[in-house]
C-alpha cells in the first residue's frame, strides 16, 4: 500500500505517527500536533501505522 500523507489546513504535511495527536482512549481521536486540527479518520488511521524508515 502505497505511503499516505494528509496535507492539514496549517501548512504541515501530516505522515507519520508522531505528527498526530491523539484524544480520547475509548474512541480516540487523531488531530495535527501543530495545529489540533481533527486529522479524518481513515486517513489518521493509515498515517498512525507509518514510520518513518
Ligand atoms: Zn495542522
Amino acid at each position: 500500500m502505497a505511503p499516505v500523507d494528509y496535507r492539514c489546513p496549517c501548512g504541515a504535511t501530516l505522515r507519520f505517527k508522531q505528527d498526530l495527536t491523539k484524544e480520547g482512549a475509548i474512541r480516540p481521536t487523531w488531530k495535527c500536533k501543530d495545529c489540533g486540527t481533527p486529522v479524518p479518520g481513515q486517513t489518521a488511521e493509515q498515517i498512525r501505522h507509518q514510520h518513518p524508515s
